[in-house]
């Protein structure tokens, strides 16, 4: 059975097509600028990448597309051969604590949401609607990235503020990078052979979370009402002082809207060491003595163990912690940081096991009180399969 997994942003579509339920990746691709000029697509099929430069007015155009280079590739014969397409949604609030179709009352749902996520929420339901023009057949789901936070207890997920502004206006944790903490999650206990488990996920990549999770069910996690909580970013600030924000904006006389962008996106890695917010560029820049991205560094590496440590006293143990995304899968070195400083509680690296990039590998030595693995995400995958599941269900 072959399922589309779809992630819409405003100007761009990214999709990966499976065979499901062998799990195997048919092709690959993304669309970008659309509504833009210079607008294009990427597509990666059999090892090979090819782009080609088209007009993308609007993302059912993509999704047109999409289809004719499904079908002059074979990968389907007709339309009736894609059974299920799966959105990732990125703000899914109270509502939803599972993947659900894509019903007009869990769109307007999703529409709903739209001021807690206002670039992304939007751009996924012109996705879908996009998929339900062009693909009316296919059984459309949405998989929300808040969805595996939702088991978080009420005194995890409330903000000590006035009590009404929970309900009154939606004010609480929901976490973000789910299906990436599940994904891993999961694979991780898939390799401990157990279910009743104490692990501590780590996704660091440009965004970062990090999340507690007992016994397959998430109890708490670092982002908060939005990505901008917890740990220190590529241009997210995390955790700060809450009075800092009216202040600085008596201070430089500057709107909400302004310093938003600053918290969100001149801050972190980047705010710093103000050259960059990848984690690259940053290990460059110490290499060369630059003090200001040994500084960033050591923040962001220091937040991280602040949250593993948390964590660990709220599981009351751990059995394992998993590094994934783009800097846990790839950077050596602030994995090493990482686990050096949690030498307290008895974690052991095994440095030449540590020495690896973007494959499953377990870096702790064996008399680590606490296993520590790399494991690849993959939230295309997890989209892919609660689709099958739905279809199945
Ligand atoms: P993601 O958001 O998961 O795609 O992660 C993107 C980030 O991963 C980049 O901004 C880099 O900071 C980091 N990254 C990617 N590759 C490497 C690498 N080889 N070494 C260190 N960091 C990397």
């Amino acid at each position: 059975m072959k399922i589309l997994s779809v992630n819409a942003g405003s100007s761009s579509l990214k999709f990966q097509m499976y065979e499901m339920p062998d799990e195997e990746v048919l092709i690959s691709g993304v669309f970008e600028r659309i509504g833009m000029e210079g607008s294009f697509y990427t597509i990666k099929l059999n090892g090979e990448k090819k782009e080609k430069k088209v007009e993308l007015p609007d993302h059912k155009k993509a999704f047109e597309l999409l289809v004719s280079e499904l079908m002059e590739n074979k990968i389907v014969d007709t339309l009736d051969d894609i059974v299920g397409i799966g959105h990732r949604i990125v703000q899914g609030g109270s509502y939803f604590d599972r993947s659900v179709v894509a019903s007009d009352d869990v769109i307007q749902k999703i529409d709903e949401l739209s001021s807690l996520a206002p670039l992304h929420n939007p751009a996924a339901i012109t996705g879908i609607k996009a998929a339900q023009a062009v693909i009316p057949e296919a059984l459309q789901a949405v998989v929300f990235d808040t969805a595996f936070h939702q088991t978080i207890p009420e005194e995890n997920y409330l903000y000590a503020l006035p009590y009404e502004w929970e309900k009154e206006y939606k004010i609480r944790r929901y976490g973000a990078h789910g299906t990436s903490h599940k994904y891993v999650s999961l694979k991780m206990n898939e390799i401990l052979d157990r279910q009743d488990t104490k692990l501590i996920t780590c996704h660091i990549g440009n965004g970062a979370s990090i999340s507690a999770i007992l016994n397959g069910k998430c109890i708490n996690t670092s982002m908060g009402l939005t990505p901008n909580a917890g740990l220190i970013m590529g241009t997210r600030c995390g955790d700060i002082d809450a009075t800092i924000v009216p202040y600085m904006m008596d201070v430089l006389k500057i709107n909400s809207k302004e310093m938003d962008t600053i918290l969100n996106k001149k801050s972190g890695l980047l705010g710093i060491s103000g050259i960059s917010s990848d984690s690259r560029d940053i290990e460059a820049g110490i290499k060369e003595g630059n003090k200001r991205c040994e500084l960033a560094e050591k923040m962001y590496v220091r937040r991280i163990v602040d949250y593993i440590a948390k964590y660990y006293v709220e599981l009351e143990g751990c059995d394992a912690i998993v590094f994934t995304a783009g800097v846990g899968e790839n950077s050596v070195p602030i994995r090493r940081k990482v686990v050096e400083a949690l030498s307290v509680l008895g974690v052991k690296l095994d440095e030449e096991k540590n020495n690896i990039r973007g494959s499953i590998q377990k870096i702790s030595t064996s008399d680590s009180s606490i296993k520590v693995y790399v494991i690849p995400t993959d939230e295309e995958l997890m989209i892919a399969r609660d689709t099958f599941e739905l279809i199945n269900s």
